[in-house]
Formats: C-alpha cells, sequence, structure tokens
C-alpha cells in the first residue's frame, strides 16, 4: 500500500490529505500550526515533528503550502532536498511563482529526485469533494506517475508542460478569474442600481453572452445563489489575501515575459484596495462590496 507524507494541512491541505485516508492511503503529516496538528491527529493523519520526519519511508510527498517563502523554507532552509530518498515523487501543489518553481525542480533533478508542480483550482469546496482541477508540469513520465493520486484528490487533470508550466496555467487562470468576477460585481450592482433583481438580471446574464463561471457558479451578490461565499457574509472561500498574492504573481509573470496585461493589472489595483480596508480574510467575491451602498 501507498504511504504519502503531506506538508502543510490547511483549509486545502486537510481536506485532499482526508481524500487520499478515504481511499485507504496511509498519510503522514505536518504542518507549523500546533492547532491544525491536533485536527489532523483527529482526522487519521500520522503527525510528524517536522518536514524531515514526514519524508521518510513514503512514496509520494504532496507539499500544499500558503506561498513561494513557505515552499522555499520547508525545500531549502529545512534542506528537505538534500535529505528525501530519490525513490519518492514530490508533487508541490501550492500556488507559487513559475520561476520559483523551476529554481526548484531544477534543484532536485541536480540531486536524481523525480517533481512536478501541480497547482490546483476549485477551491476548499473542490478539495473536499475531490472534484479539484490540477495543472501540471513536469515530465511525462512523472506526470504519468502522479495521476493515479491526483485522482483521488481531483476531477481533471492537464498536463500544461515541463516544470513550472502548471503555475503559469494557474496565474493564467486566476488572473482571468479576477478579471471577470470584478466585471460580474461591478455589472450586478449597475442592474442594481437601475431597479433590476439581483437574481433576475443573474439568470439573463448567464444565459446570454455575458455568462461566465461566476455568474454560474459563484454569484457575488448576497442572497442569490445558496451556499457561496456571498450568501454567508462571504466568509471561507478563497481568501482575498490570496487572490491578491496571485495577481502579484500574474503581473511579475506579465513584467518577466513583456505580456500587456491592462485587465489584469487594473484587477489587481480593485483586490489592493479591498485588501487595505483589512478584508484580507473574506472570500474574492465580497470584491460586490465596493458596488453596494
Ligand atoms: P492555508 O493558509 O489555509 O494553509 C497553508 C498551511 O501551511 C497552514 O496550515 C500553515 O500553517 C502551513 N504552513 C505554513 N508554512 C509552513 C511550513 N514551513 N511548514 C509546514 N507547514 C506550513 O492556505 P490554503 O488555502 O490551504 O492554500 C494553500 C495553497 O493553495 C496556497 O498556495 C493557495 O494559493 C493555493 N490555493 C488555495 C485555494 C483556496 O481556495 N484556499 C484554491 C486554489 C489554490
Amino acid at each position: 500500500m501507498e504511504k504519502i507524507g503531506f506538508i502543510g494541512l490547511g483549509n486545502m491541505g486537510m481536506p485532499m490529505a482526508q481524500n487520499l485516508i478515504s481511499n485507504g492511503i496511509k498519510v503522514k503529516g505536518f504542518d507549523v500550526s500546533e492547532e491544525v496538528l491536533k485536527q489532523a491527529s483527529e482526522n487519521n493523519i500520522m503527525v510528524c515533528s517536522d518536514a524531515l520526519q514526514v519524508s521518510k519511508e513514503i512514496d509520494v510527498l504532496i507539499t500544499m503550502l500558503p506561498n513561494g517563502e513557505a515552499v522555499s523554507n520547508v525545500f531549502n532552509s529545512e534542506s528537505l532536498l538534500e535529505n528525501i530518498d530519490p525513490s519518492i515523487l514530490i508533487i508541490e501543489c501550492s500556488t507559487i511563482s513559475p520561476k520559483t518553481s523551476k529554481e526548484l525542480s531544477l534543484k532536485a533533478s541536480s540531486l536524481n529526485l523525480e517533481m512536478i508542480d501541480a497547482p490546483v483550482s476549485g477551491g476548499v469546496k473542490g478539495a473536499e469533494e475531490a472534484s479539484l482541477t490540477f495543472m501540471v508540469g513536469g515530465s511525462v513520465e512523472n506526470v504519468e506517475k502522479a495521476k493515479p493520486i491526483l485522482s483521488k484528490m481531483g476531477k481533471n487533470i492537464f498536463h500544461a508542460g515541463d516544470s513550472g508550466s502548471g503555475q503559469v496555467a494557474k496565474l493564467c487562470n486566476n488572473m482571468l478569474l479576477a478579471i471577470h468576477m470584478c466585471g460580474t460585481a461591478e455589472t450586478i450592482a449597475m442592474g442594481v442600481n437601475n431597479g433590476l433583481d439581483p437574481a433576475i438580471l443573474s439568470e439573463i446574464m448567464k444565459n446570454s453572452s455575458g455568462g461566465n463561471w461566476s455568474l454560474e457558479k459563484y454569484n457575488p451578490f448576497p442572497g442569490v445563489m445558496k451556499e457561496v461565499p456571498s450568501s454567508n457574509d462571504y466568509s471561507g472561500g478563497f481568501l482575498n489575501s490570496l487572490m491578491l498574492k496571485d495577481l502579484n504573481l500574474a503581473e511579475e509573470l506579465a513584467t518577466q515575459s513583456e505580456s500587456d496585461t491592462p485587465m489584469g493589472k487594473l484587477a489587481k489595483a480593485l483586490y489592493e484596495e479591498l485588501n487595505n480596508q483589512g478584508l484580507e480574510s473574506l472570500d474574492f467575491s465580497s470584491i460586490q462590496k465596493n458596488y453596494l451602498d
């Protein structure tokens, strides 16, 4: 039976690890938060005292960390790469800069280690329901090796290209997500300001040429859709702080590749404003607040 090491058991990592366990896989885990570790042990994860201990006697190592700094800390500062067994496949699922991701995988391959980047889309709900989309960068062989594991946590697995390509695809997706969420929020507000019912307007646009994912699955206007953050005071979901992190990474990528992204820059400015209002812990659909009285 396969044994998996999991580092970073937060909002996404914990339900992903739980889906592995419910498929009969043994999971060892580590997180810097004591509270998270307590929850992990209640969820049948074998809790370890550090990242190095997690990497012993496992077949696959998965990391799901908040940002590039945490990923670098785990793999470089804590010398994990230098101490890991080459038979272990490393699947790095955090959203980080493609540059950091490529540098890490180059270092891994210089140490004869196998590593892929596999950031996800689908949010906490997707993690809980094992319906995530994985955007994978790395060699064909390693991606094929990872598929049986990834398929226990997600529904769609796309091979985007070489190392770092999964991160490029993820940043393209999230920049577009931010753009259509901002556009959807300001459009519904304009309709409401002109006497329309937000639910009727949303239904019209969803079935017309303005239709998009935010309207179909994640309506930002409170009360239009049940079981989405906008109907729950914008709590849970994908935090404004994480969206801003991704938009900063997207802007960095655009600069490096000399790509013109005026809409991406505007979306970043709007999320910056939202975060500066102290709303960093609300779901990203709370951009709607900017357009409500
Ligand atoms: P989170 O903050 O809830 O979880 C991250 C966990 O990593 C925390 O429990 C934290 O204590 C732990 N951690 C931090 N540094 C560590 C270290 N050095 N060693 C061990 N553990 C450490 O974040 P999340 O929402 O689970 O997101 C994780 C990643 O997934 C991020 O990169 C995010 O951008 C991406 N993502 C999140 C969502 C979402 O909806 N939340 C969706 C898609 C992608």
